[in-house]
């Protein structure tokens, strides 16, 4: 793909598109539209959302209004109550919690949200953005159903100066009005199939949504374009094992397309002997990494054709917070390979994550290695990578999935 290419995609992609959004919808089939391009028959897989439209979200504290933004799928109530801020974790800490509007450092995450409930929190206050940027933004959260599973407790997001604020002041009395529509919508996969000489198959994927901020160019377009770039290129060129190329739509609300299609395609998983995923390459700064949910070979693998190719790479073996996930956590060997910024050069999640932190220069030298690796892979007279999920990397992908209380390194 050329370099010019590279940026016309970013920039025909520079909106927001969350899950089950139109805007996302209109991406899916712009990508599908690419594929056409290069004479290719890419179909839509559609599946189920939560969804939400917020009616009402209103903070009061003292009677002042903050500013706020609704959590979707966290019921329609109103609370009023006591502040407390949670710093820690510890027992006393969550003793206090009860009867209160409680607010927390970081995103509400299943077990922490556990704790709130188990202490008798009565609701909750996030944050995020950041007190040093100029903005005020915060992110449209949910509270995930894989967190929430049958409670439900209202909450809202604020941006983190006005966190501040609030601890610095004093906060005394919290009101949360919250109303919402909550109903099932509608995300889809984009899945183009290259067959090969044998049925067995290599299944490619990167996400193509956004969270609620973000034009998404970083986060990840760029890996929807990489596999684009895959998509042309095998189009033409040879490929023994089959290929299946599936942009990922809803990553961002849990990897709900990785989720989805693992699901939606049981039987065939038998026949997947790997999984490649790419998100967040192509930065202008940065470290190129590859995470390893298989065997430590494949590691070796990498570190030593990375080394052949003179690219510089630092290959880890763990669970990927990515559409990596799901295939390993089916037995398929998965790989992530990803281009991470130091985060004062590109964030993500926010207004900034825009073309303005993308290199097309990089974009394609970050490509190249990539479908090297894979071409490599989808040549083999025999795919090299055991099938197996190690056990340590089993335990990894209980704790990530929720299965098991824990934390992640
Ligand atoms: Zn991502």
């Amino acid at each position: 793909m050329k370099l010019e290419q590279i940026r016309q995609i970013f920039k025909d992609t520079a909106y927001i598109r969350t899950g089950g959004s139109v805007e996302e919808l209109k991406c899916a089939q712009y990508i599908q539209a690419k594929c056409a391009e290069y004479g290719l028959e890419a179909r839509l897989e559609e599946f189920e959302v939560e969804m939400a439209d917020i009616l009402e979200a209103v903070l009061l504290v003292d009677g002042q209004e903050i500013p706020c933004k609704g959590y979707k799928c966290a019921g329609t109530e109103t609370v009023e109550a006591p502040f407390y801020y949670l710093r820690n974790m510890d027992k006393y800490s969550l003793s206090q919690c009860k009867g209160k509007i409680v607010m927390i450092d970081g995103g509400m995450r299943r077990w922490v949200y556990q704790d709130l409930m188990d202490n008798g929190a009565v609701g909750f206050i996030t944050y995020d953005g950041n007190a040093n940027y100029v903005d005020d933004d915060m992110d449209q959260k949910e509270l995930r159903k894989v967190v929430r599973l049958d409670t439900k407790m209202p909450g809202v997001n604020i941006n983190a100066k006005s966190a501040i604020a609030l601890v610095r002041d004093g906060a005394q009395n919290v009101k949360i009005v919250l109303k919402q529509n909550e109903y099932m919508g509608t995300s889809r996969n984009v899945v183009l199939d290259l067959p090969g000489e044998t049925e067995e198959m290599i299944v490619l994927t990167a996400h193509y949504d956004s969270t609620s901020l973000s034009q998404g160019a970083y986060d990840n377009m760029s890996g929807s374009v990489s596999l684009l770039d895959m998509a042309e290129y095998f189009a033409k060129a040879p490929h023994r094992y089959s290929l299946r190329f599936v942009w990922c739509g809803s990553e961002e609300r849990g990897l709900l397309g990785s989720k989805a299609h693992t699901a939606m395609h049981e039987e065939e998983l038998k026949k997947m002997v790997l999984n490649v995923n790419m998100d967040m390459i192509g930065c202008i700064m940065g470290k190129f990494i590859a995470a390893v949910t298989a065997e430590e070979k494949l590691m070796n693998y990498v570190e030593y054709m990375a080394a052949e190719e003179g690219f510089g790479i630092s290959v880890s073996q763990k669970v990927y917070s990515s559409d990596s996930t799901p295939f390993a956590d089916k037995g398929v060997p998965a790989l992530s390979f990803a281009r991470i910024a130091p985060n004062n050069t590109a964030t993500i999640h926010n207004r900034y994550d825009t073309m303005d932190v993308m290199s097309a220069q990089q974009m394609a030298e970050d490509m190249e290695f990539i479908r090297k690796f894979v071409d490599r892979m989808a040549n083999a007279k025999r795919c090299p990578v055991a099938r197996v999920i190690p056990d340590n990397m089993k335990e990894k992908l209980d704790i990530y999935l929720l299965r098991k209380r824990g934390e992640l390194k």
